[in-house]
C-alpha cells in the first residue's frame, strides 16, 4: 500500500483550501456546540473493541486491559503542532494516521505486537469538529488496518495549536522482546524498507509551502513525488516483518525503529549494546526517487539516508548464521557488521574510506 492512491491531485492547493474553509464561519461545526463530552461520544463513536485483551475501553475511569500471561508494552509519543507537523500541508487525516502509526513502530520495534492505543488531544477554538473528524477518520483507518482498539484518551483544550499524544500498547512473550542492548560482535546489521525518502518529502512540502506562500495561484507540483511525500505524510509501520521474524523463527540480537535517521539510531544500538559498527555505503537501500530528488536538492543521497529520519523502517541485528533465513527477503537489506566497541562505528564509502558516524551526520576521520 505504500505510497499509492494518497493524495488527491494538487494536495497542497485543495489542503490549503479545506484547513480555511474550515476555519471560517461557513459550513462548520463549533466543539462548544457539542461539549466536551458530546465530541468525545462523536469522536469515538466507531471505535469497537475486536482485541480479546482489550477488557474495558471508553467509558468508564480508565481501560482496562487483559494481559494473558504475556508481556505488556507500552510507548507513548506527543506532537505538538509547529514542532513535529506544519497543518499548511499536513492533511488532518495523515496526521492522524501517522500519529497512531509511529507509536505502532515502537511496539513493532521491540518484537511485540500492539493491541491497543490511547488517543489525547488539546484543541484551540479554531478547530471544528468537521476538523477533529478528519483526524479521527485516520486514527479509525490506522486501528483498522493494524488491528488495535482504540481504548480512552483525554480531550481537552488548548489556547493555541494542536496537540496530540497517543500511548499504544503491546503484548508479547517474554522470550521474544528484542532490546537495543543485544547486539554482539560478528552481528549483522539490518534495515528494512529503503532510507531517506520521508527527509526528501518533507523537503518537497517545504519548498512547496515556501512557494505557494509567494503566490498561492502556484499549483503545486507533487504528481511525481508521491513516494516521497506519501513517505512523510501517511509512512507504515513495520508489521509484517515482525510476523516474518515469527513466521522463520529468528529473533534479532537488538532492533529499533528508524525515526532519527540511520547514523544516530545505529549510535543507539551501539552504546546500549557496548559494540562498534562498520556499515558500508553500498549496501544502504536509498529509492530511485530519493536518489533522484536528493541530487535535484545538491544534496548527498547517502547523507540523507544516513540523517533524515522519519523513515520508520527497522535497524536490527541478527546473529551471522541466521542470514540465511533472511536473504531472500526482498525488504531487508544487510548493510554492514557488528565489531568490537574499540573499533568506533563507521561507514566504509564507495571509495574505501572510513568515516565516523555522527548523530548529525558524518565526519572524516
Ligand atoms: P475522565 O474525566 O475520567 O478523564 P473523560 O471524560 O476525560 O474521563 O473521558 C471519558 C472517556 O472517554 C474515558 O474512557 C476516556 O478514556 C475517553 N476519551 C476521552 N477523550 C478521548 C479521546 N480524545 N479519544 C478517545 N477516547 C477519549
Ligand atoms: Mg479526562
Amino acid at each position: 500500500m505504500r505510497g499509492k492512491g494518497i493524495f488527491p491531485k494538487s494536495l497542497l492547493a485543495k489542503l490549503i483550501y479545506w484547513i480555511f474553509a474550515s476555519m471560517s464561519d461557513i459550513k462548520t461545526t463549533t466543539i462548544d456546540q457539542l461539549g466536551e463530552f458530546g465530541l468525545i461520544d462523536h469522536l469515538t463513536r466507531r471505535f469497537k473493541l475486536s482485541n480479546p485483551t482489550s477488557s474495558k475501553g471508553i467509558g468508564d475511569d480508565a481501560a482496562v486491559i487483559r494481559p494473558n500471561g504475556k508481556q505488556v508494552i507500552v510507548s507513548t509519543d506527543l506532537l505538538v503542532e509547529g514542532v513535529h507537523f506544519d497543518l499548511m500541508y499536513t492533511p488532518l487525516r495523515h496526521l492522524g494516521y501517522k500519529a497512531i502509526v509511529v507509536n505502532l513502530s515502537d511496539i513493532y520495534a521491540m518484537n511485540a505486537t500492539p493491541k491497543q492505543v490511547t488517543v489525547s488531544i488539546a484543541i484551540s477554538s479554531r478547530f471544528t469538529v468537521e476538523a477533529m473528524d478528519e483526524i479521527y477518520e485516520g486514527i479509525f483507518h490506522a486501528c483498522q488496518v493494524y488491528g488495535v482498539d482504540l481504548v480512552g484518551g483525554d480531550t481537552t483544550s488548548s489556547l493555541k495549536g494542536l496537540v496530540i499524544s497517543v500511548t499504544a500498547i503491546g503484548e508479547a512473550d517474554e522470550d521474544k522482546i528484542v532490546y537495543r542492548n543485544g547486539a554482539k560482535e560478528g552481528n549483522l546489521v539490518c534495515v528494512t524498507g529503503d532510507l531517506g525518502a520521508a527527509y526528501l518529502g518533507l523537503q518537497i512540502l517545504e519548498r512547496e509551502k515556501r512557494l505557494f506562500l509567494e503566490d498561492p495561484q502556484i499549483q503545486p507540483e507533487l504528481d511525481d513525488q508521491k513516494y516521497l511525500v506519501g513517505r512523510q505524510l501517511k509512512p507504515e509501520a513495520r508489521r509484517e516483518i515482525i510476523e516474518y521474524f515469527n513466521d522463520i523463527n529468528l529473533k534479532p540480537t537488538a532492533m529499533m525503529d528508524l525515526s532519527d535517521g540511520l547514523s544516530s539510531d545505529m549510535l543507539h544500538i551501539c552504546s546500549q549494546s557496548g559494540v562498534g559498527c562498520e556499515l558500508h555505503e553500498s549496501r544502504i537501500p536509498i529509492s530511485e526517487d530519493a536518489y533522484d530528488q536528493a541530487l535535484k536538492f545538491n544534496m548527498d543521497p547517502i547523507t540523507c539516508a544516513l540523517n533524515g529520519g522519519e523513515d520508520y523502517e527497522l535497524l536490527f541485528t541478527i546473529e551471522s548464521e541466521d542470514e540465511t533465513k533472511i536473504a531472500s527477503h526482498p525488504y531487508i537489506s544487510v548493510i554492514g557488521q557488528i565489531t568490537a566497541k574499540e573499533e568506533g562505528s563507521v561507514l566504509l564509502t564507495k571509495g574505501g574510506n572510513k568515516h565516523r558516524l555522527t548523530a548529525q551526520g558524518w565526519k572524516h576521520f
